[in-house]
């Protein structure tokens, strides 16, 4: 078997596109701008990048950006105290804090310290309870981003076998809560986790959120399983050449093994372009959601869980 790739660029182009409409109508009919606000902290280079293509990304789609980028030795009053006049600006929606913060400052706090209806990222813990709960909250962007792909290629998933590997936070939890809340049959597997391979074969729908270059090999994937690779890791690449500074080529690649898990999935998300570009266009689409819901307007269809 050939597996389907699920297209996230494509995909995501398209969230991006309805999110963009939601935006003109706001506009139009309500006089309302959605905003976002980001803040960084520090000159973390990979987290520069994210900041700056949320930006760009919220602009295009017709939402006002606000960056607030603050020194790395920032204290931690001096941040809060940011939080606190984002949480009462009526003209930011929602509020995302860039991770990882530098070391003297508490990330739990300061998540917590977000407005719950402001928290686009879905990391307040209040969001995490109301999600464990199966009740509106706003829903962290990956595992969101990878449950629109499911339902998209699936349809319903009501009854399906899922293996999540990975219990983070970020990604694993709330993908198996989301999974439990479509009604699939849920197992959330971990580095201590027995007989993972075997664990694994049994998933129609494997979603893997490792961090451990090509972890997953094929034989692991039931013939015609779904597979949702969220893992983003850089590795040499030899064959590639090298840099001007005589360095060695990397490139992406995800947390399963792609060529062997295709030919037996039958579906599978690539990397890259599949759940990456997915997770900026569900910050998006929260942002949207956010807005409506502070502004007591019905929210857009198909763009929150
Ligand atoms: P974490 O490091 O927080 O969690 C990794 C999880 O994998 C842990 O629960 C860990 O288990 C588990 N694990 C580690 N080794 C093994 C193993 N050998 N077998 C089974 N499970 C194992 O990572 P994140 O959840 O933050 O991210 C996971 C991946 O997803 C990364 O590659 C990250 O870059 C990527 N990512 C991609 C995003 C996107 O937009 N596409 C967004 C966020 C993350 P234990 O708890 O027992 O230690």
């Amino acid at each position: 078997m050939s597996a389907t790739v699920i297209d996230g660029k494509a995909f995501a182009a398209s969230v991006r596109e309805k999110v963009a409409g939601h935006v003109a109508r706001l506009k139009e009919e309500h006089g309302i701008t959605p905003g976002l606000a980001v803040v960084l902290v520090g000159e973390d280079p990979a987290s520069q990048v994210y900041v700056r293509s949320k930006g760009k990304m919220t602009v295009e789609v017709g939402m006002n950006s606000y960056e607030h980028k603050l020194e790395a030795d920032t204290s931690e009053a001096d941040l809060l105290a940011l939080i606190d006049r984002l949480n009462k600006d009526a003209d930011v929606h929602g509020i995302l804090v860039q991770l990882p913060l530098p070391g003297h400052l508490d990330e739990d706090l300061v998540i917590n310290a977000i407005d719950p209806a402001k928290d686009v990222d879905g990391f307040h813990i209040s969001n995490v309870g109301l999600l464990g709960t199966g009740q509106k909250s706003m829903v962290p962007c990956t595992p969101l981003g990878s449950l629109m792909m499911l339902r998209d290629h699936h349809g319903a998933l009501s009854g399906m076998n899922a293996v999540v590997i990975g219990r983070s936070n970020i990604v694993g939890k709330p993908m198996a809560q989301l999974l439990l809340g479509d009604s699939c049959t849920v197992t959330i597997a971990h580095s201590r986790t027995k007989d993972l391979p075997d664990v694994v074969r049994r998933a129609d729908i494997v979603v893997a959120a490792v961090g451990r270059p090509e972890m997953v090999p094929g034989d692991w994937i039931k013939e015609g399983a779904t597979v949702i690779d969220v893992g983003i890791n850089r590795i040499d690449a030899p064959e590639k050449g090298t840099n001007e500074d005589g360095s060695v080529k990397t490139r992406l690649v995800g947390d399963c093994h792609y060529e062997s898990c295709a030919e037996r999935a039958g579906a599978i998300t690539p990397v890259p372009g599949g759940v990456g570009p997915m997770t900026i266009a569900c910050l998006l689409a929260n942002t949207v959601t956010a807005c409506c819901r502070a502004n007591g307007l019905a929210e857009p269809e198909g763009l929150t869980a």
